[in-house]
Protein backbone atom coordinates (compact mmCIF):
# COMPACT_ATOMS: atom_id res chain seq x y z
CA UNK A 1 0.00 0.00 0.00
CA UNK A 2 1.15 3.71 -0.76
CA UNK A 3 1.00 5.75 1.79
CA UNK A 4 1.83 8.88 0.53
CA UNK A 5 -1.32 8.45 -1.89
CA UNK A 6 -3.47 8.78 1.36
CA UNK A 7 -2.38 11.92 2.68
CA UNK A 8 -1.90 14.90 -0.21
CA UNK A 9 -1.01 18.02 1.81
CA UNK A 10 -1.65 20.96 -0.62
CA UNK A 11 -0.28 24.61 -0.05
CA UNK A 12 -2.19 27.76 -0.83
CA UNK A 13 -1.65 31.28 -0.64
CA UNK A 14 -3.24 32.04 2.57
CA UNK A 15 -4.43 28.72 3.21
CA UNK A 16 -3.50 25.15 3.92
CA UNK A 17 -5.58 22.09 2.94
CA UNK A 18 -4.43 18.44 3.67
CA UNK A 19 -7.07 16.22 1.48
CA UNK A 20 -6.93 12.96 3.39
CA UNK A 21 -8.27 10.18 1.46
CA UNK A 22 -7.01 7.52 3.85
CA UNK A 23 -9.86 5.74 5.23
CA UNK A 24 -12.63 4.56 2.52
CA UNK A 25 -10.29 4.47 -0.33
CA UNK A 26 -9.75 1.60 -3.16
CA UNK A 27 -6.71 0.13 -2.43
CA UNK A 28 -8.06 -2.26 0.87
CA UNK A 29 -9.94 -5.11 -0.52
CA UNK A 30 -9.15 -7.60 1.48
CA UNK A 31 -7.04 -11.01 0.07
CA UNK A 32 -9.81 -13.76 0.28
CA UNK A 33 -8.97 -16.90 -0.09
CA UNK A 34 -11.04 -20.04 -1.00
CA UNK A 35 -9.09 -22.63 0.91
CA UNK A 36 -8.63 -25.73 -1.22
CA UNK A 37 -10.10 -28.69 0.23
CA UNK A 38 -8.11 -30.54 2.40
CA UNK A 39 -6.01 -33.79 1.33
CA UNK A 40 -7.06 -36.81 2.76
CA UNK A 41 -4.97 -39.40 3.33
CA UNK A 42 -6.21 -42.64 3.38
CA UNK A 43 -3.46 -44.98 5.06
CA UNK A 44 0.02 -44.31 5.73
CA UNK A 45 1.33 -46.57 3.06
CA UNK A 46 0.88 -46.83 -0.37
CA UNK A 47 -2.63 -44.96 -1.53
CA UNK A 48 -2.35 -41.87 -3.40
CA UNK A 49 -3.65 -38.82 -1.53
CA UNK A 50 -7.40 -38.47 -2.50
CA UNK A 51 -9.71 -35.53 -3.45
CA UNK A 52 -12.71 -35.25 -0.36
CA UNK A 53 -15.27 -34.59 -2.68
CA UNK A 54 -16.52 -36.64 -5.62
CA UNK A 55 -15.51 -36.16 -9.06
CA UNK A 56 -18.52 -34.03 -9.71
CA UNK A 57 -18.19 -31.54 -6.88
CA UNK A 58 -14.54 -31.41 -7.30
CA UNK A 59 -15.61 -30.09 -10.61
CA UNK A 60 -17.81 -27.42 -9.05
CA UNK A 61 -15.28 -26.65 -7.09
CA UNK A 62 -12.62 -26.18 -9.95
CA UNK A 63 -15.96 -23.86 -11.75
CA UNK A 64 -16.27 -21.46 -8.22
CA UNK A 65 -12.63 -21.04 -7.89
CA UNK A 66 -11.83 -20.33 -11.72
CA UNK A 67 -14.83 -17.39 -11.34
CA UNK A 68 -13.70 -16.67 -7.92
CA UNK A 69 -10.03 -15.75 -9.16
CA UNK A 70 -11.10 -13.85 -12.06
CA UNK A 71 -12.71 -11.65 -9.87
CA UNK A 72 -16.21 -12.61 -10.68
CA UNK A 73 -17.38 -12.50 -7.82
CA UNK A 74 -21.29 -12.08 -8.26
CA UNK A 75 -21.01 -15.08 -10.67
CA UNK A 76 -18.81 -17.46 -8.15
CA UNK A 77 -22.08 -16.29 -5.72
CA UNK A 78 -24.85 -16.93 -8.27
CA UNK A 79 -23.21 -20.42 -8.84
CA UNK A 80 -22.34 -21.73 -5.42
CA UNK A 81 -26.18 -20.58 -4.43
CA UNK A 82 -27.62 -22.45 -7.09
CA UNK A 83 -25.22 -25.31 -6.45
CA UNK A 84 -26.65 -25.07 -2.82
CA UNK A 85 -30.37 -25.03 -3.90
CA UNK A 86 -29.50 -28.43 -6.05
CA UNK A 87 -29.79 -30.03 -2.55
CA UNK A 88 -27.78 -32.84 -3.75
CA UNK A 89 -24.55 -32.13 -2.57
CA UNK A 90 -22.82 -34.61 -0.05
CA UNK A 91 -22.59 -32.87 3.06
CA UNK A 92 -18.95 -32.47 3.30
CA UNK A 93 -19.08 -29.87 0.20
CA UNK A 94 -22.30 -28.90 1.55
CA UNK A 95 -20.81 -27.64 4.64
CA UNK A 96 -17.43 -26.57 2.48
CA UNK A 97 -19.61 -24.58 0.04
CA UNK A 98 -22.06 -22.81 2.74
CA UNK A 99 -18.75 -21.46 4.21
CA UNK A 100 -18.00 -19.72 1.14
CA UNK A 101 -20.73 -17.93 0.89
CA UNK A 102 -19.47 -15.02 3.23
CA UNK A 103 -16.30 -14.31 1.48
CA UNK A 104 -18.02 -14.61 -1.76
CA UNK A 105 -20.04 -11.89 -0.64
CA UNK A 106 -17.91 -10.03 1.09
CA UNK A 107 -15.42 -10.23 -1.93
CA UNK A 108 -18.80 -9.24 -3.92
CA UNK A 109 -19.57 -6.01 -1.50
CA UNK A 110 -15.94 -5.13 -1.86
CA UNK A 111 -15.85 -4.41 -5.41
CA UNK A 112 -18.75 -2.38 -5.25
CA UNK A 113 -16.87 -0.03 -2.24
CA UNK A 114 -14.40 0.33 -5.30
CA UNK A 115 -17.07 1.63 -7.32
CA UNK A 116 -18.14 3.72 -4.84
CA UNK A 117 -21.62 2.26 -4.48
CA UNK A 118 -21.76 1.57 -0.89
CA UNK A 119 -25.42 1.52 -0.45
CA UNK A 120 -25.54 -1.44 -2.33
CA UNK A 121 -22.85 -2.77 -0.80
CA UNK A 122 -24.04 -2.87 2.80
CA UNK A 123 -27.26 -4.75 1.12
CA UNK A 124 -24.81 -7.51 0.38
CA UNK A 125 -23.00 -7.29 3.65
CA UNK A 126 -25.83 -7.58 5.98
CA UNK A 127 -26.61 -10.43 3.70
CA UNK A 128 -23.10 -11.72 5.00
CA UNK A 129 -23.30 -11.16 8.17
CA UNK A 130 -26.66 -13.53 8.38
CA UNK A 131 -24.64 -16.35 6.83
CA UNK A 132 -21.88 -16.22 9.25
CA UNK A 133 -19.55 -12.62 8.66
CA UNK A 134 -15.55 -12.84 8.41
CA UNK A 135 -13.55 -10.11 9.58
CA UNK A 136 -13.65 -8.27 6.08
CA UNK A 137 -17.12 -8.00 6.66
CA UNK A 138 -16.88 -6.06 9.59
CA UNK A 139 -14.24 -3.90 8.26
CA UNK A 140 -16.40 -3.40 5.09
CA UNK A 141 -19.44 -2.55 7.06
CA UNK A 142 -17.18 0.17 8.98
CA UNK A 143 -15.85 1.71 5.73
CA UNK A 144 -19.47 2.09 4.58
CA UNK A 145 -21.23 3.48 7.99
CA UNK A 146 -18.00 5.59 8.34
CA UNK A 147 -18.77 6.77 4.64
CA UNK A 148 -22.55 7.54 5.72
CA UNK A 149 -21.29 9.39 8.84
CA UNK A 150 -22.93 6.78 11.35
CA UNK A 151 -20.62 6.71 13.91
CA UNK A 152 -21.91 4.33 16.85
CA UNK A 153 -22.86 1.96 14.17
CA UNK A 154 -19.20 2.24 12.21
CA UNK A 155 -17.64 1.84 15.54
CA UNK A 156 -19.27 -1.56 16.57
CA UNK A 157 -18.04 -3.26 13.78
CA UNK A 158 -14.68 -2.10 13.90
CA UNK A 159 -14.54 -2.83 17.05
CA UNK A 160 -15.45 -6.41 16.33
CA UNK A 161 -12.93 -6.06 13.57
CA UNK A 162 -10.06 -5.21 15.27
CA UNK A 163 -10.58 -7.62 18.26
CA UNK A 164 -10.34 -10.41 15.27
CA UNK A 165 -7.05 -8.75 13.69
CA UNK A 166 -5.57 -6.37 15.87
CA UNK A 167 -2.37 -6.24 13.85
CA UNK A 168 -4.27 -4.69 10.26
CA UNK A 169 -2.88 -1.27 10.28
CA UNK A 170 -5.62 0.26 8.25
CA UNK A 171 -8.72 -1.82 10.65
CA UNK A 172 -6.69 0.18 13.47
CA UNK A 173 -7.09 3.86 11.45
CA UNK A 174 -10.21 2.89 10.59
CA UNK A 175 -11.63 2.42 13.81
CA UNK A 176 -9.69 5.76 15.47
CA UNK A 177 -11.42 7.83 12.86
CA UNK A 178 -14.88 6.70 13.83
CA UNK A 179 -14.13 7.28 17.18
CA UNK A 180 -12.68 10.60 16.70
CA UNK A 181 -15.96 11.55 15.41
CA UNK A 182 -18.00 10.32 18.64
CA UNK A 183 -16.00 12.33 20.68
CA UNK A 184 -13.90 9.02 22.04
CA UNK A 185 -10.82 10.24 21.71
CA UNK A 186 -9.03 8.72 24.21
CA UNK A 187 -9.52 5.20 22.73
CA UNK A 188 -8.59 6.52 19.36
CA UNK A 189 -5.27 7.58 21.00
CA UNK A 190 -5.02 4.10 22.41
CA UNK A 191 -5.62 2.49 19.09
CA UNK A 192 -3.03 4.60 17.14
CA UNK A 193 -0.58 3.92 20.41
CA UNK A 194 -0.75 0.07 19.63
CA UNK A 195 -0.91 0.88 15.32
CA UNK A 196 2.43 2.53 15.83
CA UNK A 197 3.81 -0.67 17.75
CA UNK A 198 3.31 -2.66 14.86
CA UNK A 199 6.88 -4.01 14.14
CA UNK A 200 6.40 -3.94 9.88
CA UNK A 201 5.71 -0.28 9.11
CA UNK A 202 7.53 1.37 6.45
CA UNK A 203 9.46 4.54 8.07
CA UNK A 204 6.75 6.73 6.26
CA UNK A 205 3.84 4.48 7.98
CA UNK A 206 5.79 5.32 11.57
CA UNK A 207 5.80 9.24 11.05
CA UNK A 208 2.37 9.49 9.52
CA UNK A 209 1.24 7.36 12.69
CA UNK A 210 3.56 9.45 15.27
CA UNK A 211 1.57 12.75 13.52
CA UNK A 212 -1.68 11.31 13.85
CA UNK A 213 -0.64 10.16 17.56
CA UNK A 214 0.40 13.91 18.32
CA UNK A 215 -2.68 15.25 16.48
CA UNK A 216 -5.23 13.12 18.62
CA UNK A 217 -3.85 13.53 21.65
CA UNK A 218 -3.88 16.96 21.22
CA UNK A 219 -7.78 16.68 20.02
CA UNK A 220 -8.28 14.77 23.22
CA UNK A 221 -7.34 17.71 25.49
CA UNK A 222 -9.22 20.21 23.09
CA UNK A 223 -12.04 17.96 22.70
CA UNK A 224 -12.83 18.15 26.60
CA UNK A 225 -13.50 21.86 26.12
CA UNK A 226 -15.16 21.21 23.26
CA UNK A 227 -18.91 21.17 22.46
CA UNK A 228 -21.04 19.94 18.98
CA UNK A 229 -24.10 21.00 17.66
CA UNK A 230 -26.01 19.71 14.16
CA UNK A 231 -27.86 21.60 11.60
CA UNK A 232 -29.45 20.02 8.71
CA UNK A 233 -26.26 19.08 6.96
CA UNK A 234 -23.43 19.87 9.38
CA UNK A 235 -22.11 18.68 12.58
CA UNK A 236 -20.05 21.69 14.27
CA UNK A 237 -17.72 21.26 16.87
CA UNK A 238 -16.59 24.37 18.60
CA UNK A 239 -15.18 25.43 22.39
CA UNK A 240 -17.98 26.87 24.42
CA UNK A 241 -16.72 30.26 25.53
CA UNK A 242 -14.74 31.07 22.29
CA UNK A 243 -16.76 30.13 19.53
CA UNK A 244 -20.20 29.69 20.68
CA UNK A 245 -21.55 33.10 19.84
CA UNK A 246 -20.47 32.84 16.41
CA UNK A 247 -22.42 29.43 15.44
CA UNK A 248 -25.85 30.98 14.47
CA UNK A 249 -23.76 32.59 11.65
CA UNK A 250 -21.13 29.92 10.83
CA UNK A 251 -23.91 27.50 10.57
CA UNK A 252 -25.94 30.09 7.94
CA UNK A 253 -22.78 30.26 5.97
CA UNK A 254 -22.00 27.08 5.93
CA UNK A 255 -25.73 25.85 4.66
CA UNK A 256 -26.71 28.86 2.52
CA UNK A 257 -23.25 28.24 0.72
CA UNK A 258 -24.16 24.27 0.34
CA UNK A 259 -27.11 25.47 -1.33
CA UNK A 260 -25.17 27.68 -3.59
CA UNK A 261 -22.62 25.52 -4.65
CA UNK A 262 -24.99 22.24 -5.32
CA UNK A 263 -27.04 24.10 -7.21
CA UNK A 264 -24.24 25.99 -8.93
CA UNK A 265 -22.27 22.50 -9.61
CA UNK A 266 -25.31 20.90 -10.21
CA UNK A 267 -24.72 17.99 -6.68
CA UNK A 268 -26.85 15.65 -5.09
CA UNK A 269 -28.09 16.72 -1.95
CA UNK A 270 -25.49 16.04 1.32
CA UNK A 271 -27.25 12.76 2.82
CA UNK A 272 -24.96 12.67 5.61
CA UNK A 273 -23.29 15.01 7.85
CA UNK A 274 -20.40 16.80 6.99
CA UNK A 275 -18.08 17.80 10.01
CA UNK A 276 -16.72 20.99 10.70
CA UNK A 277 -14.54 21.08 13.83
CA UNK A 278 -13.41 24.97 15.43
CA UNK A 279 -10.04 25.04 17.30
CA UNK A 280 -8.14 27.50 19.21
CA UNK A 281 -5.26 28.97 17.18
CA UNK A 282 -2.72 27.04 19.30
CA UNK A 283 -4.52 23.73 18.62
CA UNK A 284 -4.75 23.90 15.37
CA UNK A 285 -1.14 24.12 14.97
CA UNK A 286 -0.83 20.88 16.71
CA UNK A 287 -3.72 19.54 14.52
CA UNK A 288 -2.00 19.44 11.37
CA UNK A 289 2.02 18.93 12.24
CA UNK A 290 4.36 19.92 9.74
CA UNK A 291 2.01 22.61 8.48
CA UNK A 292 3.10 25.82 7.23
CA UNK A 293 2.30 28.89 10.09
CA UNK A 294 0.14 30.34 7.89
CA UNK A 295 -2.12 27.60 7.36
CA UNK A 296 -5.71 28.81 7.88
CA UNK A 297 -7.96 25.91 7.30
CA UNK A 298 -7.64 22.09 6.02
CA UNK A 299 -10.20 19.71 4.93
CA UNK A 300 -9.38 15.52 5.66
CA UNK A 301 -12.49 14.04 5.39
CA UNK A 302 -13.39 16.91 8.07
CA UNK A 303 -13.28 20.23 7.82
CA UNK A 304 -10.94 21.92 10.76
CA UNK A 305 -10.57 25.00 10.90
CA UNK A 306 -8.76 28.15 13.51
CA UNK A 307 -11.35 30.15 14.67
CA UNK A 308 -9.86 33.28 17.11
CA UNK A 309 -9.86 36.63 17.82
CA UNK A 310 -8.13 38.00 14.74
CA UNK A 311 -10.93 37.08 13.03
CA UNK A 312 -13.58 37.83 14.97
CA UNK A 313 -12.30 41.55 14.73
CA UNK A 314 -12.54 41.16 10.88
CA UNK A 315 -15.89 40.51 10.61
CA UNK A 316 -15.77 37.36 10.18
CA UNK A 317 -14.60 37.81 6.37
CA UNK A 318 -12.37 36.11 6.57
CA UNK A 319 -13.76 32.68 8.31
CA UNK A 320 -16.21 32.83 6.09
CA UNK A 321 -13.97 32.69 2.74
CA UNK A 322 -12.08 29.69 4.90
CA UNK A 323 -15.27 27.67 5.45
CA UNK A 324 -16.53 28.23 2.00
CA UNK A 325 -12.65 27.00 0.40
CA UNK A 326 -13.16 24.03 2.60
CA UNK A 327 -16.75 23.36 1.84
CA UNK A 328 -15.81 23.67 -2.16
CA UNK A 329 -13.07 20.41 -0.89
CA UNK A 330 -15.61 18.65 1.21
CA UNK A 331 -18.81 18.78 -1.81
CA UNK A 332 -16.40 17.74 -4.22
CA UNK A 333 -15.14 14.80 -2.23
CA UNK A 334 -18.35 13.70 -1.96
CA UNK A 335 -18.82 13.97 -5.64
CA UNK A 336 -16.03 12.09 -6.95
CA UNK A 337 -16.67 9.68 -3.83
CA UNK A 338 -13.46 10.22 -2.44
CA UNK A 339 -11.50 9.97 -5.46
CA UNK A 340 -8.78 12.52 -5.71
CA UNK A 341 -9.44 15.22 -8.30
CA UNK A 342 -6.88 17.47 -10.44
CA UNK A 343 -5.49 19.46 -7.96
CA UNK A 344 -5.82 22.31 -10.32
CA UNK A 345 -9.37 21.95 -10.62
CA UNK A 346 -9.90 20.90 -7.23
CA UNK A 347 -8.14 23.97 -5.49
CA UNK A 348 -9.02 26.57 -8.44
CA UNK A 349 -12.46 26.04 -7.31
CA UNK A 350 -12.39 26.22 -3.87
CA UNK A 351 -10.92 29.79 -4.54
CA UNK A 352 -13.09 30.67 -7.39
CA UNK A 353 -16.02 29.61 -4.98
CA UNK A 354 -15.11 30.90 -1.82
CA UNK A 355 -14.84 34.64 -2.78
CA UNK A 356 -18.23 33.99 -5.60
CA UNK A 357 -20.42 37.10 -5.78
CA UNK A 358 -18.09 38.25 -2.29
CA UNK A 359 -15.82 41.27 -2.08
CA UNK A 360 -12.80 39.14 -2.27
CA UNK A 361 -13.47 38.06 -5.93
CA UNK A 362 -10.65 40.19 -7.62
CA UNK A 363 -7.73 38.67 -9.37
CA UNK A 364 -4.34 40.56 -9.25
CA UNK A 365 -0.83 39.49 -11.36
CA UNK A 366 2.13 39.17 -9.17
CA UNK A 367 4.64 41.92 -10.05
CA UNK A 368 6.45 39.09 -12.37
CA UNK A 369 3.69 36.46 -12.51
CA UNK A 370 6.17 34.21 -14.66
CA UNK A 371 5.44 31.56 -16.80
CA UNK A 372 2.19 29.02 -16.63
CA UNK A 373 3.52 25.83 -14.90
CA UNK A 374 3.35 22.47 -16.74
CA UNK A 375 0.65 19.85 -16.82
CA UNK A 376 2.22 17.61 -14.42
CA UNK A 377 2.54 20.17 -11.77
CA UNK A 378 -0.81 21.22 -11.60
CA UNK A 379 -2.81 17.84 -11.87
CA UNK A 380 -0.48 16.40 -8.82
CA UNK A 381 -0.84 17.83 -4.90
CA UNK A 382 0.94 21.22 -4.48
CA UNK A 383 3.25 19.56 -1.63
CA UNK A 384 5.79 18.38 -4.59
CA UNK A 385 6.53 21.85 -5.47
CA UNK A 386 8.55 24.30 -3.68
CA UNK A 387 6.81 27.08 -1.73
CA UNK A 388 7.38 29.67 -4.27
CA UNK A 389 5.83 27.02 -6.76
CA UNK A 390 3.22 26.23 -4.86
CA UNK A 391 1.87 30.01 -4.44
CA UNK A 392 1.97 30.31 -8.31
CA UNK A 393 -0.19 27.08 -8.73
CA UNK A 394 -2.69 28.30 -6.38
CA UNK A 395 -2.92 31.44 -8.82
CA UNK A 396 -2.57 29.43 -12.08
CA UNK A 397 -5.21 27.17 -10.65
CA UNK A 398 -7.68 30.49 -9.62
CA UNK A 399 -7.00 31.43 -13.20
CA UNK A 400 -7.70 28.67 -14.77
CA UNK A 401 -11.14 28.36 -13.25
CA UNK A 402 -11.72 32.03 -13.67
CA UNK A 403 -10.98 31.65 -17.67
CA UNK A 404 -13.53 28.42 -17.90
CA UNK A 405 -16.39 30.73 -15.83
CA UNK A 406 -15.23 33.94 -18.37
CA UNK A 407 -15.08 32.25 -21.64
CA UNK A 408 -17.66 29.84 -21.23
CA UNK A 409 -19.78 30.25 -18.37
CA UNK A 410 -20.29 29.07 -14.66
CA UNK A 411 -22.22 26.34 -15.78
CA UNK A 412 -19.31 24.81 -17.38
CA UNK A 413 -18.26 22.97 -13.97
CA UNK A 414 -21.47 21.46 -13.81
CA UNK A 415 -20.97 20.02 -17.40
CA UNK A 416 -17.51 18.98 -16.10
CA UNK A 417 -18.92 17.07 -12.91
CA UNK A 418 -21.55 15.54 -14.53
CA UNK A 419 -21.30 11.72 -15.74
CA UNK A 420 -18.19 10.96 -13.58
CA UNK A 421 -16.47 7.84 -14.70
CA UNK A 422 -17.98 5.63 -11.77
CA UNK A 423 -13.90 4.24 -10.58
CA UNK A 424 -10.42 4.87 -10.90
CA UNK A 425 -8.99 8.47 -10.78
CA UNK A 426 -10.30 11.56 -12.03
CA UNK A 427 -8.35 13.35 -14.96
CA UNK A 428 -8.15 16.56 -16.30
CA UNK A 429 -8.53 15.31 -19.86
CA UNK A 430 -11.21 13.76 -18.62
CA UNK A 431 -12.93 16.70 -17.13
CA UNK A 432 -11.48 19.59 -19.85
CA UNK A 433 -13.08 17.16 -22.62
CA UNK A 434 -16.51 18.36 -20.79
CA UNK A 435 -15.55 21.80 -21.08
CA UNK A 436 -15.19 21.63 -24.88
CA UNK A 437 -11.38 21.22 -25.14
CA UNK A 438 -9.24 18.10 -26.86
CA UNK A 439 -6.87 17.59 -24.35
CA UNK A 440 -5.99 19.06 -20.49
CA UNK A 441 -2.69 20.40 -22.73
CA UNK A 442 -4.82 22.23 -25.44
CA UNK A 443 -6.77 24.07 -22.63
CA UNK A 444 -3.67 24.65 -20.15
CA UNK A 445 -1.66 26.57 -23.49
CA UNK A 446 -4.83 28.63 -24.39
CA UNK A 447 -4.75 29.65 -20.58
CA UNK A 448 -0.99 30.03 -20.55
CA UNK A 449 -1.51 32.60 -23.85
CA UNK A 450 -3.68 34.82 -21.88
CA UNK A 451 -1.66 34.53 -18.83
CA UNK A 452 1.76 36.55 -20.42
CA UNK A 453 -0.08 38.92 -21.77
CA UNK A 454 -1.64 39.43 -18.20
CA UNK A 455 -5.54 39.47 -19.55
CA UNK A 456 -7.58 39.49 -16.69
CA UNK A 457 -10.67 37.32 -16.26
ZN1 LIG B 1 -7.79 24.22 -0.70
Amino acid sequence: MNWSRFINFLLIVGFFNAISFGIYDFWFRPKLFINKPQIKTVSKIADPPADPFSSTEMEYFRQLTLKYNTGQFEGALKYAEELLLKGDLSSGFGNWLRQQIPVLMTSLAWLKIQSGDCPEAQKILYRAVQRGAIPETKKALGVCLLGAKEWPEASTWLADFVKDRPQDLEGRLLFADSLESLGRFDEAVLNLDAASQFTDLTAEQKLNLSNKLTAMKVKAQEGLKQKSEFSRRFYVSYLEHEHEAYLPQIFETLESSTDEFSELLGLEPVNSPIEVILYSKEAFRSVIPGGPEWSEGMFDGRIRVPFHADMKRQNLSLLTTILRHELVHALLSIRSKRRSLPTWFDEGLAQLLACRLRECSGFRFGVSPGDFLSQKMLNEPFVTLTTIEAGMAYQQSLYLTRFLAKTQNEDVFKSMLRDLEPAGPITSDFLIRKAGYDSFEKARQSVAGAWVKKLVY
